[in-house]
């Protein structure tokens, strides 16, 4: 189905990030929720052919299970200097939402902080899910996604993992600056160094990003936005050991030594020496989770978008309060 930008009728926004900005649209003809992303570019030929070429290659990606479904890119005069891109509405959002909700109810005291929301089999479900749309990409396309990171991963209430923002190049968007500002970087010490890099780059992001889902924090530490800032991240990335999960919790709870060894395995410095998807794919820690099924994992999507619902409600609430108090 090819999708007409005039058929969508823009419902609210979703969330923002250093390129675009994202609605939830109504595709009216057939009352289905889409996700509408813009991304502002500058208006140089070189630009535009190249995205055209890049937006081409993301056509041309078939439909896969943990790939967000895509729906049409535009870039015309019509879309005057930006290029909106069509996908899949995916009703959990990211996983960084994910966790900044979880937050938010401990916060409040509704939730807590004993249980581990991110829970092993939730985790393993997730990391099959990246793994297996990463290798999609790359054995059918050729594509290395480049950017996995909490915020590109998303989720939806039928139990479905996926991973969305490949194949349009950052570079054509913003300067480097721009595209540090504000974000950790998941980039692996490869790549920061500028030599040849793979698929495993995003396996190092990968294994970054679950210390960051069972720690609740970015695991190689904050970083101011100034240049110096983030140069000095960018060099403990290359110079440090790499990170670990933590033997404990704060909680007190701890984790399996299969999912131990996969983040260790993720989390390796020489590129040559950190395991590939392949391998990855193939690691116990995946192996048992797939093999307790989905219906947990299911209901635990579930209760995400209930607790989605409330959070909405409260913050609602905590708002108009907080105007009758002024
Ligand atoms: P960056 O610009 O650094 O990539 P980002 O990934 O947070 O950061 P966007 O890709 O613009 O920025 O996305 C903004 C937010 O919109 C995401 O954090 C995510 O929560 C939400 N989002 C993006 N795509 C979808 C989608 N298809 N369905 C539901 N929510 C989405
Ligand atoms: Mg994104």
């Amino acid at each position: 189905t090819t999708i007409e930008l005039q058929d969508l009728v823009q419902l609210g926004k979703i969330g923002s990030g250093n390129s675009g900005t994202v609605l939830k649209t109504l595709h009216v003809p057939d009352s289905r929720i889409i996700a509408k992303k813009s991304i502002p570019v500058e208006n140089k030929p070189l630009v535009k052919s190249q995205l055209m070429r890049e937006l081409s290659i993301m056509r041309s990606v078939k439909p896969h299970d943990n790939i967000v479904g895509f729906f049409g890119a535009f870039y015309t005069a019509s879309t005057s200097n930006e290029i909106v891109i069509l996908m899949e509405y995916m009703d959990c959002g990211s996983l960084d939402k994910i966790m900044s909700t979880y937050k938010a109810f401990v916060a409040r005291g509704i939730q807590s902080s004993t249980e581990n929301w991110f829970s092993e089999p939730v985790l393993s479900k997730i990391s099959f899910a990246v793994l297996n749309g990463l290798l999609y990409l790359y054995r059918g396309y050729k594509i290395i996604h480049r950017d996995i990171k909490p915020s590109n991963v998303l989720i939806n209430s039928k139990g479905c993992v996926k991973i969305c923002d490949f194949g349009v190049s950052k570079k054509l968007i913003n300067s480097i600056a721009d595209t540090f500002v504000g974000t950790s970087t998941y980039m692996s010490p490869e790549r920061i160094q500028g030599s040849v890099y793979s698929t495993k780059g995003d396996v190092w992001s990968l294994g970054l990003m679950i210390i960051e889902l069972v720690t609740g924090e970015f695991p190689l530490g904050g970083h101011s936005d100034t240049p110096e800032g983030i140069l000095d991240l960018l060099q403990r990335i290359v110079n440090e050991p790499p990170p670990r999960l933590p033997p404990q919790l704060p909680n007190g709870l701890q984790y399996s030594r299969e999912m131990f060894d996969f983040v260790n395995r993720c989390c390796v410095k020489e590129e040559r020496e950190r395991s590939s998807l392949q391998e990855l794919l193939c690691h116990d820690f995946i192996e048992k989770g797939r093999s307790q099924g989905d219906r947990e994992f299911r209901h635990w999507c579930k209760r995400i978008k209930k607790w989605l619902k409330e959070d909405k409600m409260l913050r609602r609430e905590e708002q108009e309060r907080a105007k009758l108090v002024k």
